[in-house]
């Protein structure tokens, strides 16, 4: 008897963004493999039968390492389980999903990819920000902050992206922030492109602080910004909708808007 293994991006958070055969996989699954990414509407509807390894507690408070988490994938698979791996948004953005495919392939493990609604775009959007707008920003470039930029070896190329039109979008931001602004302002970029960080997108205790390259990072640090958060970069921050609340829409706020103006018309 062989398993199966399955890659599947939760969404952004909340059951409404996860996706019909992510639900349907899930509920099928021997094993998941999660981390808290997915937020804890989705974690709370795990299968209970399954057995459900916390990756970033296993066995008391160890976190798993991403060996480690590649090696019991292939080992409950080869026990003959439906393994399923459960990543916050797409698997394939910035999750390690591309190393993880790498690894259970290499092991002849049958694989399914089950691709997510990523936070790179939804999280951005619920608040009324559009990665991409014909007037603002006619390209996206995804990018992880996870990399100091001051460090030589950087795999980023700063001065590139400083000169790009479109907006930037940056994932894993939080802790370099102070040091993204000043590369990307010291390579020519405008201090004054408007910046977004939404923190906890999709949540209750989502957040969102605007600002500008020049003092985002103070502003972040005056309010105690904390992972994890989505930031962007670019002219469509201002499209930025502060009356937005996660599942309400634009066009429906702007109906009740329109409506509260006509009576106060009255
Ligand atoms: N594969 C994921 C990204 C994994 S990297 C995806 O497609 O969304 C982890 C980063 O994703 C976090 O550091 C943060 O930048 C971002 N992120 C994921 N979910 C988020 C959420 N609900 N709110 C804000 N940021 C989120």
């Amino acid at each position: 008897m062989t398993g199966k293994a399955y890659l599947v991006g939760s969404g952004p958070g909340g059951l409404g963004l996860l996706t019909m055969r992510a639900r349907e996989v899930i509920d099928g699954a021997d094993v998941v493999l999660y981390d808290q990414l997915p937020g804890e509407e989705v974690l709370s509807t795990l299968p209970e039968g399954a057995e459900l390894i916390d990756c970033g507690k296993y066995g008391g408070n160890h976190t798993l390492e991403q060996h480690e988490i590649e090696a019991l994938m292939v080992e409950r698979v080869r026990e003959g389980k439906t393994v399923v791996r459960l990543k916050g948004g797409d698997p394939f953005l910035f999750g390690r999903g591309g190393e993880e495919i790498e690894v259970l392939r290499e092991h002849g493990i049958q694989v399914e990819v089950v691709p997510g609604v990523t936070s790179a775009i939804a999280v951005p959007e619920m608040v009324g920000i559009p990665v991409t707008h014909r007037r603002y920003a006619s390209q996206v470039t995804f990018i992880t902050g996870h990399e100091d930029p001051t460090k030589p070896e950087s795999a980023l190329d700063w001065g590139v992206l400083a000169r790009l039109k479109g907006t930037l979008v940056i994932l894993m931001g939080v802790k370099n922030l102070l040091a993204i602004a000043a590369a990307l302002t010291e390579h020519g970029k405008d201090p004054q492109t408007p910046v977004a960080i939404i923190e906890r997108g999709l949540r209750p205790d989502q957040r969102v602080t605007v600002g500008t390259l020049a003092d985002i990072a103070k502003k972040a640090r005056t309010v105690g910004v904390r992972p994890p958060a989505v930031i962007v970069i670019g002219g469509v921050v201002n499209l930025y909708d502060e009356g937005s609340v996660p599942g309400g829409t634009r066009a429906s706020r702007e109906g009740r808007e329109d409506a509260k103006n006509k009576a106060g018309d009255r």
